[in-house]
């Protein structure tokens, strides 16, 4: 069976699944996806609600869902959206929700590089991020009309913003709307199901290590996961190792201790000390207590998560654990890759051709100084020679510069494939590529590669490739 290219697996740094001993999953946009129209609209708008109960002139404001995508980073320095480059390079930038054009992104960013370790940017991480994004964009511009005298900075503005939304996500209305109405907010994916319960029979020791609550945890799971379970077993069969409200990235970089919940019904809990038993919940600790209880190194365990940072970046950087990164959007990318291959053919072909006529212009201008400086030569059929291939590359130009366009323009009309920038890989690709193994759309991928797939890394391309 081949594998859609959409739904495959794509290897960072080769991974063999037989070695590893323990897969640990993420629970939101991880097991479970939801729409993100959806669910980040609601994000958004109680959001929104709760800055203006609290006086902000913002109850007009409208979720833009396409406005911003995940892998951009927020200029607290100049309250922009920029997208750049895997070396910081900035190749696009919005001024709150204003797109800016060539000249003004240069002025901006000609002498500045993206480093995501300064504190003046703040990375757009996960799918979370949309809802985020979208509204301090907006609020840039009410802040930019002197509408917002309660905070003096677009610094203070995002740390305003980040904190309502935190507030949304911790309290119980937005969890209570998707238990209420799942179907609106939850993507069902039987496959997942399926993949889980094939890396069971092959022997993996299973976890979930989720930030949720465990009320909420088992809200979710036992929705998403029991109508595809072989009767009468139940989600809690699958994960020997549960563990709630683990706090990533801290779980990761602290050492926090461990409650059981004793009670479940009513999320009681009890301090624990020592490893952790199998069949338990539990709620906070740290992954080096639970690497000993496991028995295993870094390399046997596998983390799969959707946050760059808090599941993939740390994981890997504290433990050294293999990481998978869900990138659900590269589904619709893809599928628009694809759609797009023989134009991309044709632009390549094209930028091949306008290559060797600027080669031959070049010749053709060093010819002419030989001659100038060697004989006191007029030049005048250099000058035709170079008027000729001007006329051919402005032709080339006339029909690349649309295709480029549109290129430019794939997953997202505003700031485009998000692994991309330019010709170039983005600085988001450059943190997968650092942080995760592999990275896939979802995790029920897996399934088709089954639990023993030896996943290769292509050998590199290097610029001086043939
Ligand atoms: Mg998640």
């Amino acid at each position: 069976m081949t594998i859609d290219l959409v739904r495959g697996i794509f290897t960072n740094r080769t991974l063999n699944l037989r070695s590893i001993k323990a897969i640990g999953y993420d629970m939101d946009y991880t097991l479970i996806h939801y729409r993100t129209d959806d669910l980040e609209r609601r994000a958004y708008e109680i959001t929104r609600d709760r800055l203006s109960a609290k006086g902000w002139p913002v109850a007009h404001l409208q979720f833009d869902s396409g406005s911003v995508v995940r892998g951009l980073a927020v200029d607290l320095e100049l309250g922009n959206l920029v997208k750049a480059t895997r070396f910081g390079y900035v190749i696009r930038a919005a001024h709150g929700t204003r797109i800016l054009n060539y000249e003004e992104v240069r002025n901006a960013y000609a002498g500045t590089l993206v480093d995501l370790a300064e504190t003046r940017y703040e990375f757009m991480n996960t799918l979370y991020s949309i809802s985020e994004g979208n509204l301090f964009a907006q609020l840039v511009d009410l802040f930019d009309t002197g509408s917002l005298p309660m905070v003096r900075s677009y610094s203070e503005l995002s740390s305003a913003v980040q904190r309502a939304l935190d507030r949304t996500h911790v309290d119980g209305r937005l969890k209570a709307e998707i238990h209420a109405d799942p179907d609106r907010y939850v993507v069902p994916d039987p496959e997942v199901v399926e993949a889980l319960l094939d890396q069971q029979l092959a022997g993996k020791h299973l976890m979930l290590i989720t930030n949720a609550n465990w009320v909420f945890t088992n809200q979710m799971m036992e929705l998403a996961f029991a109508p595809y379970l072989p009767a009468p077993m139940t989600w809690r069969e699958l994960f020997p190792t549960i563990i709630v409200s683990a706090n990533k990235p801290s779980f990761f970089s602290h050492d926090h201790h461990f409650y059981r919940v004793v009670d479940e019904e009513n999320a009681l809990l009890r301090p624990h000390t020592g490893t952790l038993d199998e069949g338990s919940v539990y709620y906070g600790g740290n992954a080096m207590v639970l690497e000993e209880s496991l028995g295993l190194s870094g390399d046997e365990i596998l983390y799969v998560g959707d946050h760059l940072f808090g599941d993939v970046h740390v994981s890997k950087s504290m433990f050294r654990w293999r990481t998978a990164l869900i990138l659900r959007e590269l589904e619709a990318e893809l599928r628009a890759m694809v759609g797009f291959q023989e134009t991309e053919g044709n632009l390549m072909g094209l930028m091949a051709e306008k290559g060797e006529l600027e080669h031959e212009r070049a010749q053709l201008r060093l010819a002419a100084l030989h001659e100038e400086f060697q004989n006191g030569g007029s030049g005048e059929q250099t000058s035709s020679g170079l008027d000729r291939i001007q006329s051919l590359v402005t032709a080339l130009d006339d029909q690349i510069a649309p295709l480029a366009r549109e290129s430019g323009r794939l997953g997202n009309p505003t700031w485009g494939p998000i692994m991309r920038a330019g010709n170039d890989k983005s600085l988001f690709a450059r943190q997968v590529e650092r942080y995760a193994d592999i990275y896939t759309s979802r995790a029920s991928n897996f399934l088709f590669e089954t639990p023993f797939a030896f996943l290769r890394a292509p050998r590199g391309s290097l610029p001086h490739d043939a």
